[in-house]
């Protein structure tokens, strides 16, 4: 999956640190990051490499995370492109080039980049809002109201009965994958509420025996998913929710299409049940 990067460490501890010449920096524009493109990859600038024509990108640079000890910041300039070899490319090339650890680490500094940029005001009382220099949080100068980085819980559910699994197809993707039943954790709910309330909303059918099965940070929506395999309660018909669903099959294991390593945990739920690696 896109986040386990070992034998690399990604170390998220906020450090009031400045930048050096050697360190990266993430600079983005709307949904895309200045890059520069290898052969089968994305590089990202350092300092060093704009030290020239933007000396002061480094004072108006805001950590990020570390990567071992590669130093990751965000720089909010734009037009950044004007540098010879360097562009703006689209933030999907992280899903699609997820085996290799950089993809991560943009995807995370878009997910900090998109929050930085949609606090910059008091949603209490309209104050600017000034960065912490002690933690990677927002306070208001007149009302002190503090905000941190926003993730939202979701759940993730595998509804399976016997060899069959339900694999869905959401309206408006434009990649053809199979998807799983999936959605936000409401108020007040706990994570087993959310799976069976999702369950029924987007195919119409009851649950048993919860099993949970692994979590995903998933920076490109802000959220963080928790996977459960569900085994159908009762009549399997599914009743299809139109307006988010195009599609819930069941479909036996030896019919599944492959889906190999995948970067989400969709993708790594699907396989497991495919080939039998998790015990239900
Ligand atoms: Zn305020």
């Amino acid at each position: 999956m896109i986040h386990e990067l070992e034998p690399r460490n990604f170390n998220n501890a906020y450090l009031s640190r400045k930048a050096e010449p050697e360190d990266v920096f993430l600079a983005y524009q709307g949904d895309n990051v200045l890059a520069k493109e290898g052969a089968d990859r994305l590089w990202y600038p350092s300092f060093a490499d704009f030290a020239r024509d933007y000396p002061q990108l480094r004072d108006n640079a805001q950590y990020l995370f570390a990567v071992d000890d590669v130093c990751f910041y965000l720089v909010e300039e734009s037009g950044l492109d004007s540098a010879e070899g360097w562009v703006y490319v689209p933030v999907t090339r992280f899903r699609a080039e997820w085996q290799h650890w950089r993809a991560f680490a943009g995807a995370v500094g878009w997910q900090l980049y998109r929050w930085y940029r949609n606090h910059r005001y008091c949603s209490r009382c309209g104050g600017k809002m000034l960065r912490s220099t002690k933690e990677r949080m927002l306070f208001c100068q007149a009302c002190s109201f503090q905000v941190y980085p926003t993730i939202s819980p979701s759940v993730i559910v595998a509804v399976y009965d016997g060899d069959r699994l339900l694999l869905t197809k959401y309206k408006g993707q434009t990649h053809n994958r199979y998807a799983l039943v999936a959605g936000f954790c409401e108020i007040g709910e706990s994570m087993e509420q959310a799976v069976r309330r999702e369950v029924e909303e987007e195919v119409g059918l009851k649950v048993k025996n919860l099993y949970y099965y692994k979590s995903q940070p998933w920076p490109f929506t802000s959220t963080m998913l928790a996977g459960f395999y569900a085994e159908l309660d009762g009549d399997s018909t599914v009743k299809l929710q139109e307006d988010e669903l195009a599609e819930a099959v069941w479909l036996k294991r030896e019919d599944i299409p492959p889906v190999g390593q995948s970067p989400s945990l969709t993708g790594e739920m699907i396989e497991a049940f495919r080939t039998g690696a998790v015990k239900l």
